[in-house]
């Protein structure tokens, strides 16, 4: 890893963490409230804890490049639903000590109408709380269309932070300080501006900044290759291997984007890119019917998969549309006329699966690039490779000093689940190996 990454990592994990503990070392400074039973101050801790890491949930998926670059977003999202999982579990655990102890605060009133709003609201956050956690780790089972999920998510979110907020004002226990108040208000406010910037600040920006379809491409796979050139300004820069988000449909407004890796050439002129597409569901199976001239919104660079460090040679593992970032560093090397020696492991079904397989033939003659071919379905008389990418074939095709190569590998999760398992077998160290899930979200 390079110094300034860890620099970076460091910093922002100081930063992350104070935000996450100030709220708790503030209501434990200054004037105590009356002492109540351990239980209780526990209990509450761990409430206002709990809230503070649901908030700052914003922050962590608002793309925010320079936070999320010396990481990855997957390793961010990741991070997300670990985190997720943590302060959810903080705010329910909340109230069950508060049960435990028998406290006072969870005794049943008279009536229904007696019930204080501070207490409606922390039914609801909760409630809410539940419901989120369910949705994000069962949606595939509960057959939730993304889309629906991600706007479902969104707004259970909102309904589960500020419940947390008006119930923390309703039974404002620690809050009757002015500071302290000031501090929670303070951290509202934020939450809010990190909502504010990522749907509508940063939309507004790319609504400024269309792209226009100049070619649509029909690839090997069920793929689509999507050219895009800026209109009316001069476009981004990305590194070879990163991605973007793109809505075809729509506004930049609307709540769902879908990422793209580049597969064209970082060098490309005039800001033109490319992505290039797998029919795989709602959205991808709709691409092919995009015509020249449509206009897209593109948001990004984003991702640390990319090539740049110093190395002897590139090792690029894809397995089926995983090719499509291999692509772009392939292509940038070439205009680039880099003449470190290249490996491309490729794995797909058959032959007609593999995408940009003539293109690949044709780049071996202008790169020090060696293409093996790996197909689970291989056609009567195919010498080549065959099942699935392995350390066998690491060694069969790799030069040894394997710890010296920098690894690529993208496709599928079995697979890259495999792969990093093989490289580690053969004494490659972590910094040695970079991956790419398509599966984050
Ligand atoms: C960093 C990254 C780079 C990618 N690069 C490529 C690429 O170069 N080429 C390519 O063909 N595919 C790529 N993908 C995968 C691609 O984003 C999904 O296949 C696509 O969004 C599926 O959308 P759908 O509506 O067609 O499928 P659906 O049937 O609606 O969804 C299939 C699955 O795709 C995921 N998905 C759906 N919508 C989204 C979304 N808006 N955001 C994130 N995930 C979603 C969900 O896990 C979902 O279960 C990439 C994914 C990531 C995370």
């Amino acid at each position: 890893m390079q110094s300034h990454d860890l620099a970076r990592k460091t910093i922002w994990s100081a930063i992350y963490l104070l935000f996450i503990l100030a709220p708790l070392f503030a209501l434990l400074a200054g004037t105590l409230p009356p002492a109540r039973g351990f239980g209780t101050e526990f209990s509450v801790a761990l409430g206002y804890s709990g809230l503070a890491m649901m908030g700052l949930q914003f922050g962590l998926t608002a793309r925010f490049r320079h936070v999320t670059e010396p990481w990855g977003e997957d390793v961010i999202y990741h991070f997300h639903r670990r985190v997720s999982l943590l302060a959810v579990g903080l705010v329910v655990v909340h109230p069950l000590i508060l049960l435990a102890i028998g406290s006072d605060k969870l005794a049943m009133p008279a009536s229904l109408g007696e019930v204080p709003w501070g207490a409606w609201f922390a039914v609801l956050s909760i409630g809410a709380v539940i419901v989120l956690v369910i949705t994000a780790l069962w949606r595939k089972q509960l057959k939730i269309p993304y889309e629906l999920w991600h706007l479902s998510h969104i707004a259970l979110a909102l309904i589960a932070i500020f419940g947390g907020v008006l119930h923390m004002i309703g039974w404002g226990f620690y809050l009757a300080d002015p500071l302290k108040r000031a501090l929670w208000i303070g951290m509202t406010l934020f939450w809010i501006a990190l909502l504010l910037y990522v749907r509508l600040f940063k939309p507004l920006f790319m609504l400024r900044r269309p792209y226009r379809i100049t070619e649509v491409r029909s690839e090997r796979g069920d793929t689509t290759t999507l050219v895009m050139q800026p209109d009316g300004h001069a476009g981004f820069r990305f590194k070879p291997g990163q991605f973007g988000w793109l809505t075809v449909w729509g506004s930049p407004f609307r709540i769902t984007g879908h990422p793209f890796s580049f597969s064209s050439s970082a060098e490309a002129a005039q800001g033109r890119v490319e992505m290039t597409i797998r029919n795989l569901g709602d959205f991808t199976s709709q691409v092919k019917t995009i015509e020249a001239g449509q206009r897209v919104y593109l948001d990004g660079p984003y991702g640390a998969f990319t090539i740049g460090q110093p190395t002897d040679m590139h090792v690029l593992i894809a397995g089926g549309i995983g090719i499509t970032p291999m692509m772009s560093m392939i292509r940038t090397l070439a205009d680039r006329g880099d003449s470190r020696p290249l490996v491309l492991l490729y794995g797909g079904r058959n032959q007609d699966s593999l995408t940009f397989r003539e293109e690949l033939d044709a780049l071996q003659a202008r790169l020090d690039l060696r293409v093996v071919y790996v197909l689970a379905e291989p056609p009567e008389g195919w010498s080549g490779e065959t099942g699935h990418i392995n350390a066998a074939m690491f060694r069969r095709h790799l030069p040894p000093g394997y710890a010296d190569h920098e690894y690529f590998i993208c496709g599928p999760d079995p697979m890259m689940d495999a792969i990093e398992r093989a490289l580690g077998e053969m004494d490659v160290p972590r910094t040695r190996y970079h991956s790419e899930r398509y599966s984050f979200v």
